[in-house]
Formats: structure tokens, C-alpha cells, sequence
């Protein structure tokens, strides 16, 4: 066991190379344990004063990284001059967060020692690892309020959310008379995908809209669109994109009172904010394991036993999982996803003073630094470690590339031929060019104190020096107002 304060693990970075080759080494000596959780950090993020002295270099000198750009020519910025050993600053934990070194050391042992299938139930090495499945779906159900039996091991939230989606609807849809699923427009977009794919099989959805800016669902809006055929609502716990958190409660009881079967993906809310199936009324719950420090490929679906909820199963095979979810499950992985829920849930409240610490000096920051800035969702009724601006007359795209020593996210959907902007941003009301520059910025248990300093400071750099280019941004500077001009034949769709 690991004898450690949690206040200790936090603002340290997860040790990840250390942590394998310690495991190659030696999987259960407990100095290899107290090693891996006080190692030193091996990803280092340079403190901002050594930034400026190798940005103080590379405005001289070619330094090889391949970043030289407009400088060599003398022509103005380079992003050279940005450029810093080590990696980048990570401030994108709604995408996905390090491993916690204490979850690693839950999983070594059924990596290599007990390596039994789960499944087999005529020896001991199954034994084993049946009952280190079992400890963990008992931990996974502990931080959500619910009984262990109802908890069916997933690949993650897209595999539940589908599996939610697909499943009810086809089995409560078989005799025809329920064909009615309500959702949201700012759902993920494996949930939005997945009611597509029912609107193929004949089934009717209603994406409903959210309410401008907050991104909050509207709760008159959502009765309206119930109907006597409705059989599921599918909304979001919390939003990955702006951090907004639906009313869940109000929602599950709603649903409850007229048989409509409640589902939400939890996945950004699973760990950082208390759940309680029961009082939420919630009868389907999508959760994955990499959002809250524990492995990836793994997360869970939490399927109501009273009143039952029944689900048709995606995979054909073996019936594991109550036959909601057939094939062999891998011990390691639920062993690190218990482990991680087991900690999300021991240290919860200091997971929650550090993020609210730091979203904090991240908000004000932008805010008193940077002028004409609007953070996008819910003021309150959100989770603080998602944080979501828009920089007006900034292009989106350039500021990422300028921002190149932090992981964001940008407000765009930017792998797409259009650069189509965010259709979670559109359907809060910004208009495509906000959207475009929109990022979205994540805090969490291993994020320090320093990278939000480093991220400040880059944005008030690069924000301030893209707008010197903007035309537009200069036309604000002499107090021109941009909605009153009138600008020719829409010049620049051609
Ligand atoms: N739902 C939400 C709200 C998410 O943020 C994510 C993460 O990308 C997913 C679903 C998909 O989760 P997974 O990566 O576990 O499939």
C-alpha cells in the first residue's frame, strides 16, 4: 500500500516512463511502488523564466527545432522565439487525463503475474482475476451511488453511449408503438452519431436546442417535446466542450414520472462531481475511465435494475457482462478504472480545491490580461476545470499554431476540409467567427501552477500581437463600430 497524502500527488506530474520501467523491473517490491509515486517528475515543464531565456536565444540564432519561420527573413514574429526544450504544457485534461501513478500500481499485477481470463471459472488464475473484475465493478458503483450488479464494463463512454442508445431504443422500440428519442444538440458527438444511426432504423429524434450562451437545456423545452411515444431522453451530465452541467436531477424526474427511460453520458462528470444514481433519477449512465486518471479503454455503462431497464445487446459472443456485453474483459484495466474511481471519490473535495484554484487564476487571468474576451457556458451551473474563451478578432487557427508549447483545444473542429467551427459553440449562440476563435482549456489533479502561468502569459503575447495584424482589430481601436459598417457584396465569399 501506498502510504501517501493526497495533497502530495497533486501538482505533481504523472511519472509515466518511470512508472514502466520501473514495472519491467519489478512488479510488487514495495520500493517500486513508493518509488513510482515519489519519483521525479519525467516529463518536465520548463518554469516560464527559462522560456524567456531560451526565447531570448532563439530570436538570434537558428536553434534547429524547424520553427524559424518569417525571423530568418527578419520579417517580424517567429514562432522560434516561443519555441523550449521539454514538452508542452498540457491543458487538456477534458480530452484526456495522465494516468495516476497509484492506479499503474493497481494494474501491474494483473499485467503479468495474474494473468488468468477473468471468465474461467474451473481454476484459480480465473478466480483471481474474476475477483480483482469484481473488487473494481464494486469500487465503479460505490462513487455513483449504485449496486455493483448493475455496472457492465465497457471500452468507454462511446461504446455505452452507443450501447444506451442503440440498445434501448431497439428493445423498447420492437412492437412500434415507442419510436421517440429525445436528446440534445451540444451532445457528443458519439451520441448525436448514434440517434442518426436510429433515425436510419426508422426511429424519430429531437435534437433539442440549448439556451444561448449558458448552453443550459431548457427544461419547458424538454416537457414540450415528450410525447407518448417517447421512450428515451439522452442528455449530457456535463458538457466536454464549455463545462455546463445539465440538471440532471430535474431531468431523471421528469422521465421517471412518465416512463421515459433516462439516459446521461457522464463521462466529464464521473469523479469530479457527486453522483448519486438514485436521487438523479438516472436509469443509464456512460462513464469512462480515462477522464478521471485511470487507463484508457475502459469505462462502464450503469444499467438500472429497479425499475428494470432493459437494453439490446451490440455484440453477439460469449454473454459476458449479463449478456449486455460479450467478450473477455481485461482485469488490469477495470483494476485501474476501480482504482481510479476509489481516489476520484477519496479525494474528491482536494481534487476540487485545486481545480477550482487554478480554473480561477485561469479565468481572471484571461480576463483582467486580455480585453474583448467571452468565456463561453454556464457562469455557475458548471464544472470549473473546463474552461471555454472566445478571443474576438483573433484568428483561431494562428493562435493555435503560436500556442504551440500547449496542448488545447481549439473551438473548431479543425480536422475538417471547412475548418467548420464548433457545433457545441453554435448551438450556444456564437457566431462562426467567435467560434473559430474559441479555445477550450482543461485543469486537473496533475496540472500545475506554473503551466497556467506559462498559458497566460503566451495568450496575452500572441492574442495582443495577432490583433496588431487585424484590420479589424484596429478599426475597434479608433472607436469604429463593426456592426454599423456596411461591407460590399459580401467581398470575401468569393
Ligand atoms: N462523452 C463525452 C462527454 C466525452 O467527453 C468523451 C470523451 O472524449 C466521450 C463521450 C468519449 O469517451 P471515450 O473516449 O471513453 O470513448
Amino acid at each position: 500500500m501506498i502510504v501517501r497524502t493526497a495533497a502530495a500527488i497533486v501538482r505533481q506530474r504523472c511519472p509515466t516512463t518511470a512508472s514502466s520501467a520501473a514495472a519491467a523491473t519489478s512488479i510488487s517490491s514495495s520500493t517500486t511502488r513508493a518509488a513510482l509515486a515519489t519519483s521525479v517528475p519525467l516529463l518536465p515543464f520548463s518554469a516560464p523564466s527559462s522560456r524567456q531565456q531560451s526565447s531570448a536565444a532563439a530570436a538570434t540564432e537558428d536553434d534547429g527545432s524547424g520553427f524559424i519561420g518569417s525571423s530568418k527573413d527578419n520579417q517580424g514574429y517567429s514562432i522560434a522565439g516561443s519555441f523550449r526544450e521539454g514538452r508542452a504544457a498540457y491543458l487538456d485534461v477534458s480530452s484526456t487525463t495522465p494516468l495516476d501513478p497509484r492506479v499503474l500500481d493497481a494494474m501491474i499485477p494483473y499485467m503479468i503475474g495474474s494473468y488468468g481470463n477473468p471468465h474461467s471459472r474451473t481454476h484459480s488464475y480465473g478466480w483471481e482475476s474474476e475477483s480483482a473484475v469484481e473488487v473494481s465493478r464494486a469500487k465503479v458503483a460505490a462513487l455513483i451511488g449504485a449496486s455493483p450488479k448493475e455496472i457492465i464494463f465497457t471500452s468507454g463512454a462511446t461504446e455505452s453511449n452507443n450501447m444506451s442508445i442503440k440498445g434501448a431504443a431497439r428493445f423498447y422500440g420492437k412492437g412500434g408503438k415507442k419510436k421517440h428519442i429525445i436528446t440534445t444538440q451540444t451532445e457528443h458527438k458519439c451520441v448525436l452519431d448514434s440517434c442518426r444511426a436510429m433515425e436510419s432504423e426508422g426511429y424519430e429524434v429531437t435534437y433539442l436546442p440549448v439556451q444561448v450562451a449558458t448552453g443550459m437545456v431548457d427544461l419547458e423545452e424538454l416537457e414540450a417535446a415528450m410525447r407518448e411515444d417517447t421512450m428515451l431522453v439522452s442528455i449530457m451530465a456535463v458538457n466536454n466542450e464549455i463545462g455546463t452541467r445539465q440538471p440532471v436531477e430535474e431531468i431523471g424526474d421528469m422521465c421517471r414520472k412518465r416512463k421515459i427511460k433516462f439516459h446521461t453520458d457522464a463521462a466529464q462528470m464521473l469523479g469530479k462531481l457527486p453522483i448519486d444514481v438514485n436521487a438523479m433519477n438516472i436509469d443509464l449512465m456512460s462513464l469512462s475511465s480515462h477522464k478521471v486518471y485511470g487507463p484508457k479503454g475502459i469505462g462502464a455503462l450503469y444499467v438500472r435494475r429497479r425499475p428494470r431497464v432493459r437494453l439490446e445487446a451490440l455484440f453477439s459472443g460469449g454473454g459476458q457482462e449479463r449478456g449486455l456485453r460479450s467478450g473477455t474483459l481485461s482485469p488490469a484495466l477495470c483494476a485501474g478504472f476501480g482504482a481510479a474511481c476509489e481516489l476520484a471519490g477519496d479525494e474528491m473535495s482536494i481534487d476540487r480545491d485545486w481545480v477550482d484554484f487554478l480554473s480561477d487564476k485561469l479565468v481572471k487571468g484571461i480576463e483582467e490580461r486580455i480585453p474583448e474576451v467571452s468565456r463561453n457556458g454556464h457562469p455557475e451551473h458548471r464544472y470549473p476545470g473546463c474552461v471555454n474563451f472566445s478571443f474576438a478578432y483573433v484568428e483561431g487557427e494562428s493562435l493555435l499554431m503560436a500556442l504551440k508549447n500547449v496542448a488545447v483545444s481549439s473551438g473548431s473542429a479543425c480536422t475538417s476540409a471547412s475548418l467548420e467551427p464548433s457545433y457545441v459553440l453554435r448551438a450556444l449562440g456564437v457566431d462562426d467567427e467567435l467560434a473559430h476563435g474559441s479555445l477550450r482549456f482543461g485543469v486537473g489533479r496533475f496540472t500545475t501552477e506554473a503551466e497556467v502561468d506559462f498559458l497566460l502569459d503566451l495568450l496575452e503575447e500572441h492574442v495582443g500581437r495577432l490583433r496588431e495584424m487585424s484590420p479589424l482589430w484596429e478599426m475597434v481601436q479608433e472607436g469604429i463600430d463593426l456592426k454599423s459598417i456596411q461591407w460590399s457584396q459580401d467581398a470575401h465569399h468569393h
